[in-house]
């Protein structure tokens, strides 16, 4: 996330920290925001991003994250069911 004043605050979801590889990339997406100083996700982006982390990885890791959250967020459903 980068801040009014130039600075910059990388936050990632401790769900994610279980999974090196996919703290990786992350921490790889966000520093490709901070070096591009934008948070949109264009062409630009993209290939930037691509020359530090391989494309067919990345989304490989992308999905791994996804399926980590979604996880999380239906076992929160199920235990909120059973009460
Ligand atoms: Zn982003």
């Amino acid at each position: 996330m980068i801040l009014r004043n130039g600075g910059f605050v990388l936050r990632i979801n401790e769900l994610l920290l279980k999974d090196r590889d996919v703290v990786r990339a992350v921490i790889i997406h966000e520093l490709v925001h901070m070096r591009l100083k934008s948070r949109w996700h264009n062409d630009k982006f993209y290939s930037m991003l691509f020359t530090y982390i391989d494309e067919e990885e990345y989304w490989r890791l992308y999905e791994r994250m996804n399926e980590i959250v979604a996880d999380h967020l239906i076992q929160r459903l199920r235990q909120q069911r059973q009460r």
